[in-house]
């Protein structure tokens, strides 16, 4: 894939950039592992105000990043701005909370016969992050502050089409004053990701993406022995039950379905909603649905902008026109309008049975299916039929059935009366095919960490 920024909007080409040459390569992971063993040294409190003064360049330049990600991917200004708030949010999180992740902890030295035992949280180097186009800015962000607030050094390799976000995520850390070497942007393209993950001075990865960027890169690591944390693909289950107000809960499934314009992990993406209610719910989200405004993602009044990529459109279509072909019954949206760009509707699906491919794989476009289920065990059911296991939702005013959903989805996150998001505060991740490892909260800094156990006995 050709490094380049290309707008969804006109689908013109707006910059090319250089592949790094393999010496060019070469140089940037040497400058990496030495930054390693320096920045190792440096104390936490250093760390927190390289990051805390990270967090107030970018809020200083939030309206221009805003507008560079709406540029590269399609995601509406609105969403672009939210999105730098959020990194400006992650980074001030880490600064403030991530001292405390890194305490020692201490043992019972009289269980063990020492006289004194803990756990001293250690940075393990230098960490590769391969990373997605669709929050350019915040899935970068969400590695990178807590493994440079851990004393990590990161280099990204960002998705071929943001390369202008990716260059920023350098200069900002630079700029906040970060030692030199200890976040770098590589301009390469996907296949030159073995390399770099094979060679030894880089002891660690992270990816997130789609399941065959996954599987090959943990195939990898695994050769290598390396550690890697996959956060993979997503079709997150929405239910709605009879119990819950259902104008709060279609205005929630539009929004999870459209968010980012279709083109998140956890997005709700197969809905499932109780018989006594479903026809009143999807009355109200297929008119919500289609009152929705496609259009420039720069225009203030737009809800949905371009998808990010002509393949990407291609992909949605594909799976759209497979269901459809196979007795699916669009309520809205289902047709590409005649105009320049990537776009795609708010789409609305019935009838999507097994034999058809989106009942089991994941559409990363605005398109929602919508299942009527005779109660929550059926819908749980078939909301755990399916491969992947990010986010999972329930709209619910019943203890019991928040109960069941909780101890019975098979999810990473469990969101009741709420739209799976990612906060720092809290860990983020999957099971199944959605990947293993955790982001953010204290357990996504201490993925790439050496706890080290020390045990110290008595003096002659
Ligand atoms: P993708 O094609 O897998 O690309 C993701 C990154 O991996 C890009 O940097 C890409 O580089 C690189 N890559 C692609 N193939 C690779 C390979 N064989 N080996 C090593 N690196 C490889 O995914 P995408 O289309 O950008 O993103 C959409 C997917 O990401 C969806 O499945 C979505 O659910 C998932 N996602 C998951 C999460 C989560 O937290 N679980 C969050 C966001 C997105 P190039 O751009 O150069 O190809």
């Amino acid at each position: 894939m050709a490094i380049q920024t290309t707008s969804p909007v006109t689908g013109e080409v707006l910059k090319n950039f250089d592949e790094l040459t393999p010496e060019q390569l070469e140089e940037k992971l040497a400058r990496a592992a030495a930054a390693a063993e320096s920045y190792r040294l440096t104390t936490v409190e250093e760390r927190a105000g390289w990051l805390s003064r990270a967090a107030d360049l970018l809020e200083e330049e939030a309206e221009t990043v805003s507008r560079m990600i709406t540029t590269e991917m399609g995601k509406t200004l609105r969403a672009a701005r939210d999105e730098v708030a959020k990194c400006v949010h992650g980074l001030r999180f880490y600064a403030a909370q991530g001292p405390g992740f890194l305490r020692d902890l201490p043992g019972d030295a009289g269980r063990v016969g020492a006289t004194k035992t803990f756990v001293t949280y250690q940075p393990i180097g230098v960490v590769l992050a391969v990373m997605p186009w669709n929050l350019p800015m915040w899935q970068a962000m969400r590695f990178a502050a807590p493994a440079l607030l851990a004393g990590n050094v990161g280099v990204l390799k960002h998705a071929s089409n943001v390369p202008q976000c990716a260059l920023y995520m350098e200069r900002l850390f630079r700029e906040a004053g970060f030692p030199d070497g200890v976040f770098q942007t590589l301009l390469i393209s996907a296949r030159r990701v073995e390399q770099v993950l094979r060679d030894e001075r880089v002891k660690a990865a992270t990816l997130t993406g789609s399941e065959p960027a996954g599987q090959s890169v943990a195939t990898i690591a695994g050769e290598e022995i390396k550690k890697v944390v996959l956060e993979l693909g997503g079709s997150d289950p929405f239910i709605v039950m009879p119990s819950t107000d259902l104008e709060r809960a279609a205005d929630a499934a539009v929004r999870a379905r459209t968010l980012n314009n279709g083109q998140s992990c956890i997005n709700g993406k197969r809905f499932y909603v109780h018989q006594d209610i479903a026809e009143a719910f999807l009355g109200l989200f297929a008119s919500k649905m289609e009152a929705l405004v496609v259009g420039d993602p720069m225009d203030e009044r737009t809800d949905v902008g371009p998808l990010a990529t002509e393949s990407g459109r291609e992909d949605v279509e594909a799976y759209v026109d497979d269901a459809v072909g196979k007795g699916a019954t669009v309520l809205v949206g289902g047709k590409r309008p005649e105009r320049p760009g990537w776009f795609y509707p708010p789409t609305v699906l019935t009838g999507v049975t097994p034999g058809m491919k989106m009942y089991h794989e994941e559409v990363f476009g605005p398109v929602a299916q919508v299942f009527v289920v005779s109660s929550l065990e059926e819908a749980l059911r078939e909301a755990n039929g399916h491969p992947y296991g990010l986010g999972s939702n329930l709209w619910s005013e019943d203890p019991v059935e928040r109960e069941m959903f909780i101890r019975d989805v098979q999810s990473g996150m469990a969101f009741i009366n709420g739209n799976t998001t990612s906060y720092p505060e809290i860990p983020f991740g999957g099971v199944k095919r959605s990947g293993y490892g955790r982001e953010l909260s204290d357990l996504g800094m201490r993925e790439f960490m050496n706890a080290k156990t020390v045990w110290i006995g008595e003096d002659v």
